[in-house]
């Protein structure tokens, strides 16, 4: 099911054209008593124009995290980004004022969420929370932000979209709101989108029409997409290129093909397994088990030693780096150092 799944991979572009840089990021959150919950740890990763990019892992790991550093939505307190650089287009994010932040959010950088219910606002129409997105960026005039609407709503599939621009979130399915979230989130043409399980609430059947909308959305727009989920069948039909996390840190970072042909880390390996395939349809889905530790109880060695099949005396003492074992694939594991690499 694996192979059948990579059949449909889009291919893979490594280009230059570097659009988001994030480098040695740390999010860390203050917690009663003086303990510190190190949710994303030192971080790096960079995304190209037109790629899509998966951020991988249970939930617990740091991607949501990550994701929301980026967009500069963490709360302060008790959470604060205590280290690192976020560039979008060479400008460092992490430098701007408030009003500027605010600025690239909707407007070069777009979100979407798993429940669009949790963005959309209850008490406004449809048509009144897209206009107010176009009016704001794009200084459109009100009667031409609502024609520029309908014509958002019938790209993302919305064919009554002059009755949708009227109604109101809990008027629409689950898959018409997150139709509507996409076109808010792409309303402005934005560079990057950051789709954060998006199709998480959704039954399979509307799960596929979204995912394919957002791709026929980044070659119609040539936008960049930040794919999070803890789903890796969505990663095999979607990415370019995948990013693990695992307690707070980049676990494994390949070219998906790659990353589910040649998987190296342990981790990895456990993901995969978790993916449901016809082969198993009448057998028990494997979990992994145990469970993310939390971020304030870091082992001082590997963080996924507790859970690993594989752990050696040396991983409870040292976290591994992550280390680079051909030019687009990086691994954080003591199997792979230089002596005891291709254990696996
Ligand atoms: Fe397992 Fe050790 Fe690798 Fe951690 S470093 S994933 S414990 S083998």
């Amino acid at each position: 099911m694996q192979n059948q799944q990579l059949q449909n991979e889009p291919s893979i572009t490594v280009s230059e054209d570097q659009l988001l840089k994030v480098q040695g990021l740390k999010t860390y959150f203050k917690l009663a008593k003086g303990n510190v919950a190190k949710a994303v740890d030192d971080v790096s990763f960079s995304i190209n124009k037109s790629e899509t990019v998966a951020l991988v892992g249970e939930s617990g790991s740091g991607k949501s995290i990550t994701s929301l550093s980026i967009m500069r939505l963490i709360p302060n307190p008790p959470g604060e980004i205590v280290e690192g650089s976020i560039e979008l287009e060479g400008k460092n994010l992490l430098s701007l004022s408030e009003d500027e932040m605010s600025k690239i959010r909707g407007n070069k950088i777009g979100m979407i969420f798993q429940e669009p219910m949790t963005s959309l606002d209850p008490v406004f129409t449809i048509g009144n929370q897209l206009i107010e997105s176009l009016m704001k960026h794009q200084k459109m005039k009100k009667k031409e932000a609502w024609t520029k609407g309908i014509e958002l709503l019938k790209i993302v599939g919305i064919g009554s979209a002059e009755k949708v621009m009227k109604e109101y979130p809990h008027q629409l399915s689950g898959g018409m709101r997150q139709r509507v979230m996409i076109a808010i989130a792409m309303s402005n043409n934005p560079k990057l989108l950051i789709a954060d399980e998006p199709t998480t609430a959704l039954d399979v059947t509307v799960q596929a029409q979204i995912l394919n909308l957002m791709l026929e959305m980044k070659v119609k727009f040539g936008t960049s997409i930040l794919l999070i989920t803890h789903d890796m069948g969505v990663v095999a039909e979607t990415a370019d290129r995948v990013l693990v996390m695992y307690g707070g840190q980049i676990v494994e970072e390949a070219p998906v093909k790659e990353l589910f042909l040649d998987t190296k880390h342990p981790y990895t390996i456990a993901l995969l397994k978790t993916i449901p395939n016809l082969e198993m349809e009448l057998e028990r889905l494997e979990s992994i088990p145990g469970s993310v530790p939390p971020a304030h109880l870091f082992p001082k060695g590997c963080r996924f030693a507790e859970r690993c099949q594989h752990v050696m005396s040396k991983c409870k003492e040292q976290n591994p780096n992550l280390v680079e074992i051909d030019p687009y694939h990086k691994v954080r594991c003591h199997l792979y150092d230089q002596e005891g690499r291709g254990m696996m």
